[in-house]
């Protein structure tokens, strides 16, 4: 970012940078600081998730079973009388509505799900990749949420790329800006234009991890480093019994991530919230993560300039107190029987 505009207005100290994203999305996101004391971050932008080194994700073709797409779509599938086969995740209706907004029922349904979790919501692995504890104190297994899963249509599908069931693929499209908090959170994102309930915001994008890289990669950081929170790809570990680790992964945006690392998370009253999307492969060991514009109270746009937060299920690690182990254990601070 060093050779974008620094901008320092007379007497005023203003950091400015045009667009952060080096140029490669559909639409510029300024980063701002009007205090001009704070340091720019340091990481690499980067519009799609990509794998560190060991994570197994296997995109291909021949993951994609007939039934599992719509190859004989044409143009838009959101206008079919009868849903097509890609709206079997969903119960045989699309998930989104023609304007593009994700529909409320399911909107509404993963809200309560993530705010509220009930107790048979969660799935507990015989061997976590996570809680593992050590060789003389093993520990068992504190659950994930088995997610609702958007599916959008992919390659093999007929239809076009414009067809209202691709949305997170086409990437960005909301006016964002990376700003400097007031309230010393240090840097987080507001939207310079009125956003509906239900809009896609941006997809959070990091580079691929297996946990066991995450932990290695906590464990060896300099103190200096300020972790971003990393997002454990968990919503499916429920259908399998033993994961094997290259198989068990996160995504982590510390080095390498998109516009989403930069999102504040909160516990109460938070405008966004994660939604795991499947979009290549039906193999729900790698998947999306929409992040989503929530009805934050009675309000049911967030106006220009308001700050977006995420929902977390976990605390923020960046702050100081935390070891390396409590970071790799974050999630689940509402699991229902803790
Ligand atoms: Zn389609
Ligand atoms: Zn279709
Ligand atoms: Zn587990
Ligand atoms: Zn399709």
């Amino acid at each position: 970012m060093a050779q974008q505009a620094i901008v320092h207005a007379e007497n005023s100290y203003v950091q400015f940078l045009s667009d952060i994203t080096k140029g490669s999305e559909k639409v510029v996101i300024s980063l701002l600081d009007d205090t001009g004391s704070e340091e720019l971050p340091k990481f690499n932008y980067i519009p799609n998730n990509i794998i560190y080194q060991n994570a197994n994700v296997n995109i291909s073709l021949d993951r994609v079973a007939d039934e599992g797409c719509c190859s004989d779509c044409l143009g838009n599938c959101l206008s079919l009388t009868f849903p097509c086969a890609c709206s079997q995740e969903t119960g045989g209706e699309f998930a989104y509505t023609r304007e593009g907004l994700l529909k409320e029922k399911f909107l509404e349904a993963c809200i309560a799900m993530k705010i509220k979790p009930q107790p048979y919501h969660f799935v507990y692995c015989q061997e976590c990749p996570i809680y593992k504890g050590s060789e003389h104190m093993p520990e068992e297994c504190k659950g994930h949420l088995v997610r609702k899963f958007i599916k959008e249509c992919w390659r093999k599908c007929g239809c076009d790329m414009q067809c209202g069931n691709r949305v997170v693929q086409r990437g960005l499209r909301c006016k964002l800006q990376v700003f400097l908090t007031q309230e010393g959170k240090g840097w987080g994102i507001r939207t310079l234009e009125d956003l509906p309930k239900g809009c896609f915001v941006c997809e959070y994008v990091g580079e691929i991890l297996t946990n066991a890289e995450l932990y290695e990669r906590v464990l060896h950081k300099s103190s200096k480093d300020r972790h971003t929170y990393p997002v454990t790809l968990d919503a499916d570990w429920g259908s399998e019994r033993v994961l094997k680790d290259d198989e068990a992964l996160c995504l982590d945006a510390t080095y390498n991530g998109n516009i989403a690392r930069f999102i504040n998370h909160r516990c109460f009253d938070a405008n966004l919230i994660d939604i795991p999307v499947e979009v290549e492969i039906p193999d729900r060991h790698y998947y999306h993560i929409r992040v989503e514009q929530v009805w934050n109270g009675m309000k049911r746009r967030i106006i220009a300039e308001q700050v977006m937060e995420l929902s977390a299920e976990g605390r923020d690690v960046s702050g100081g107190g935390s070891s390396s182990s409590d970071f790799i254990q974050m999630t689940h601070l509402s699991h229902p029987n803790q």
